[in-house]
């Protein structure tokens, strides 16, 4: 069979789609095959980083995102007790991000941005209610199974992308390892419409509040604000989804304030996992279906767009003929790499910070914001500008 003269993707989800358009935009032809019947509306992640935004603004999607969004400059943690531990503002790396704050807007709202811009783009084709089931490869590319109407398809292209998300069939029919774990407690997210800054009035957008019992974030989206809160292995899924629980959980925020208007829950496992490699042969894996970690510090979501920027800006000139296919070689190694040691040991760094009383990570955070030097490089690291300049390094 002769092989068709595209890029196949797995999954519309923010990672695919971003992929999807990276090629449309170098001029490589697309074929996106997503399992759901529409792009998903699931209420997930909400952060998106300065360097994240410079990548989609170069696809033209950093404007119609800002706009549905909310602008973040600053962010802080803080104890119940003592309030403000320390705040940080990305001001202060001005000078190497166009786009100097984090926006907080749901993901669904980015896939939505991309699916309209490439719709009707002619090298670009998307098929709901089609999951890829099986990859087999050839030297010259790459054959998938889609699922169609409950019938089995063949499709073909040059190299192949698994942005599947978590539960990657693309990794399983791979047979790439995904080793790592899963904490025994789960995260449950409580969505109010209540104005948290008219009871704590510094409140900014991002607030982190660290609790050895029962820490939680707060991050206001539009006309949202979303809590997180840890669930312990000895509370049930039944419990922690009640009403009356997220109530009690809730009243522990601000004191006195204890009836809320509560928009959504969602409760979710949360994993630290690192697929054993990014590449086989023609196919990558990208996002979720490369790696998944806990969310705090916002890194998931925007780590798979950096890996669909990365591998598709190698694939673009792979294509073209520019760039020779053994430089493919590099993204697994940047991107693992980069991965490994920055998006999994941060964020496994920033859940201990918060399960902490604060104080000692109160101090050794005043130090860094007591030194300006010390800010911009932590600053750097948390906007996770720090890790693409180690990816580059890796050469
Ligand atoms: C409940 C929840 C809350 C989260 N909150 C946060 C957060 O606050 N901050 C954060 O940074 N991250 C968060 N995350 C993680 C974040 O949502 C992911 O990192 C992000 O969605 C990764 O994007 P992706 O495109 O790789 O995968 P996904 O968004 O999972 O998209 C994968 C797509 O592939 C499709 N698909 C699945 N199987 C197939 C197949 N066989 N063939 C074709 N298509 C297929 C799916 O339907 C889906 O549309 C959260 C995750 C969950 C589950």
């Amino acid at each position: 069979m002769a092989i068709e003269q595209r890029i196949l993707i797995a999954g519309a989800g923010p990672v695919g789609l971003t992929a999807a358009a990276n090629l449309v935009r170098g001029g490589v032809p697309v074929a996106v095959f997503e399992a759901g019947p529409d792009l998903s509306e699931e209420s997930r992640a909400s952060t998106f980083h300065p360097p994240t935004l410079d990548m989609l603004d170069r696809l033209g999607a950093a404007e119609p995102l800002i706009a549905q969004g909310l602008t973040a400059p600053q962010f802080q943690y803080r104890t119940k007790r003592h309030g403000v531990l320390v705040q940080f503002d990305f001001g202060a790396i001005a000078d190497v991000t166009a786009h100097p704050y984090r926006v907080q807007c749901e993901q669904s709202k980015l896939t939505r941005i991309l699916y309209q811009q490439l719709r009707g783009a002619p090298n670009f084709e998307l098929q709901f209610d089609s999951p890829i089931r099986h990859v087999a490869q050839s030297s010259g590319g790459v054959e998938v199974t889609v699922e169609r109407k409950g019938r089995s398809e063949t499709r073909s292209g040059r190299w192949l992308i698994g942005a599947d998300g978590a539960r990657s069939d693309v990794r399983r029919s791979l047979g790439i390892e995904f080793p790592g774990f899963t904490w025994p407690e789960r995260f449950l997210v409580v969505s109010t419409p209540f104005d948290f800054r008219t009871v704590i009035p510094d409140l900014v957008a991002v607030s982190y509040v660290c609790d050895p019992e029962r820490w939680h974030f707060l991050l206001q989206i539009p006309g949202l604000c979303r809590v997180m809160f840890p669930i312990a292995p000895h509370e049930s899924d039944e419990l922690a989804l009640s009403r009356e629980f997220a109530q009690s959980l809730m009243a522990g925020v601000v004191p006195g304030i204890s009836r809320y208007e509560v928009a959504h829950v969602t409760l979710y496992k949360v994993h630290q996992r690192v697929a054993k490699v990014f590449r086989h042969g023609r196919a990558f894996l990208a996002g979720d279906a490369a790696h998944i970690n806990n969310p705090l510090g916002g890194m998931g979501m925007n780590g798979g767009i950096h890996d669909a920027i990365n591998l598709t800006s190698r694939l673009v000139g792979a294509w073209r003929g520019s760039e020779a296919e053994s430089e493919l070689e590099r993204y697994d190694r940047q991107r693992r790499l980069v991965t490994l040691e920055y998006i999994e040991k941060q964020s496994i760094q920033n859940k201990r910070n918060l399960e902490s009383d604060g104080i000692e990570f109160a101090r050794s955070l005043a130090e860094i914001a007591a030194d300006a030097g010390r800010s911009y490089d932590y600053l750097l690291r948390v906007s996770m500008i720090a890790s693409l300049r180690r990816a580059q390094e890796l050469g």
